[in-house]
């Protein structure tokens, strides 16, 4: 396994580095921002680098994808502002470091996001309404979390995530993931037929109450 990573460590594109890196006065912890260049997807992904971060073996990340409906007005039609708050928490806590990827309602976009809520307004479910706007389910790919992991120098981390998903892509593109780590449950009644979806639907590991009720449906 090692070998495996070493040799996928040799392989990584050296055009991908980093741009700038700037210490973020007032954030949690001492936060350094990066921007990056050329990465593959072309987007302005930034890695947000707490504390000691340098120093950790195999630091805690947390991948991220932009919400700007949750992470920026505190909607609670979904879970993203409070998992934000909760990894800046513990990254500032552990020196980890936030991956905040450019990838607004789950890939599709902000417009494309609303759209998708005006569906689950009439009673759609949040894949479904992907689904009838003829986008795949999750199209996200997180092989810029990769690239941008590689540029950091890090090819070890721990995980913190309910997807699967990010785990198996990381690993994919070069990443090893000694541990996920789950992240907290943040449950409002407006959300819940989301994160049920999430669970039933893309095996999200997320610890519910009354979970009988969901595998019942
Ligand atoms: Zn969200």
């Amino acid at each position: 396994m090692s070998q495996l990573y070493s040799e996928l460590k040799m392989g990584v594109n050296p055009e991908i580095r980093t741009r700038v890196s700037i210490p973020m006065q007032g954030v949690k912890g001492s936060a350094e921002f990066f921007s990056f260049r050329n990465i593959s997807d072309n987007l302005e992904h930034i890695a947000i680098c707490f504390g000691a971060w340098e120093k950790t073996r195999t630091p805690l990340v947390r991948i991220h994808s932009e919400c700007l409906t949750g992470d920026v007005f505190r909607s609670s039609k979904c879970d993203c502002g409070q998992q934000l708050n909760e990894s800046i928490e513990m990254a500032a806590e552990q020196s980890g470091i936030i991956l905040y990827l450019r990838q607004e309602g789950r890939g599709i976009g902000l417009y494309n996001k609303l759209d998708a809520y005006k569906l689950q307004a009439q009673g759609h479910d949040t894949y479904d309404a992907n689904a009838i706007l003829n986008f795949p389910r999750d199209p996200r790919s997180y092989q810029c979390a990769s690239e941008m992991l590689g540029a950091l120098g890090i090819f070890k981390v721990r995980l913190l995530t309910n997807n699967p998903e990010k785990s198996r892509q990381l690993e994919i593109h070069g990443i090893e993931v000694v541990e996920q780590k789950s992240t907290g449950v943040f449950v409002t009644p407006q959300n819940l037929a989301y994160l049920k979806s999430k669970i039933l639907k893309t095996n999200h590991k997320i610890k519910i109450e009354r979970s009988k009720e969901m595998t019942s449906k």
